[in-house]
């Protein structure tokens, strides 16, 4: 079945558009909820407002990049050893891909001490878990997200295909962050769902490094991540943010990892500091703080 990239691309994006209309409403219906049940006090507001503000630091770096990026995707196209044409068969697989990448980059931002420290950390900062913490990111993710994908360019599939994927399984993950919705029987053992992603934003020590799909929990399941909901989680970092204000938001755990760096004995520590999981110290000497993990 072949159909043109042009009219794939306008679906895909497309139904992203309804996703983030859905997204919206839910938003509202939320607000509501929260309301009825006396819980909108002025924290989570200033929280929702806090989470909300990571959005402008990081809309002005995707604008800064974004010709640096199309210029890194048409190389790497360009070095592919062949194109596959894009259909509506090919677009599913594209997306599948897509989704599998974002498994490990969502993975290794948890197991990598620098990623989670510079930039996923923001996302699992709130004591919070609504709407808003969706939108809750750092304007990191814009100078190393992108990275992960590259291999599904090379791949042969079209840059502009890979894009629009890439939003519809992010826009997919926004009605994900509600305490509102429960549990969903079949559908949590197949697809991400709020209950599955609870699980994945509780600072609980049985809850970490659990559910990093974003659509699927296929990854998940196949690589042995998988957690169901039992008890409700505690949101947030292990060692708790307690702040709005953005600097912190932004750097509280970088500079965790610069106050251990500078601690560090020698360059082998350094680099475990860096690129072990976050929790990890040097064995030979006194415990430096601990990173938080979520
Ligand atoms: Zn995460
Ligand atoms: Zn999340």
């Amino acid at each position: 079945m072949e159909a043109s990239l042009n009219a794939i691309e306008t679906a895909i994006f497309g139904f992203g558009d309804l996703l983030a209309v859905f997204a919206l409403g839910l938003l509202l219906v939320e607000l509501l909820w929260l309301w009825r049940r006396r819980r909108l006090g002025k924290d989570r507001w200033l929280e929702m407002l806090t989470s909300f503000g990571t959005l402008v630091p990081s809309i002005a770096a995707e604008l800064l990049l974004a010709a640096s990026w199309v210029a890194a995707y048409l190389f790497v196209q360009a070095l592919a050893p062949w194109q596959i044409p894009t259909t509506v068969w090919t677009a599913v697989l594209a997306v599948i891909l897509v989704d599998l990448a974002y498994y490990w980059e969502h993975r290794l931002s948890h197991q990598i001490r620098l990623l989670w420290a510079v930039a996923h950390s923001v996302h699992h900062s709130s004591p919070h878990f609504n709407q808003a913490t969706a939108y809750r990111i750092s304007f990191m993710d814009q100078f190393i997200s992108p990275i992960f994908y590259l291999p599904v360019v090379a791949l042969g599939f079209d840059p502009l295909l890979v894009l629009a994927a890439f939003v519809l399984i992010l826009s997919y993950q926004t009605w994900l962050h509600t305490e509102m919705i429960g549990r969903l029987g079949w559908l949590d053992r197949v697809f991400n769902t709020p209950s599955n992603h609870r699980v994945h934003h509780g600072a609980d020590a049985g809850y970490l490094d659990r559910n990093y799909g974003a659509v699927l929990m296929v990854w998940d399941r196949l690589f042995g991540t998988y957690r169901a909901e039992a008890e409700t989680p505690v949101y947030g970092l292990t060692r708790p943010l307690n702040s709005k204000n953005p600097l912190k938001v932004h750097f509280h755990e970088a500079g965790f990892l610069l106050r251990d760096l500078r601690a560090a004995g020698s360059l082998g520590e350094a680099l475990g500091l860096l690129f072990r999981r976050p929790g990890w110290t040097p064995r030979r000497r006194p415990a430096p703080s601990p990173a938080s993990r979520g």
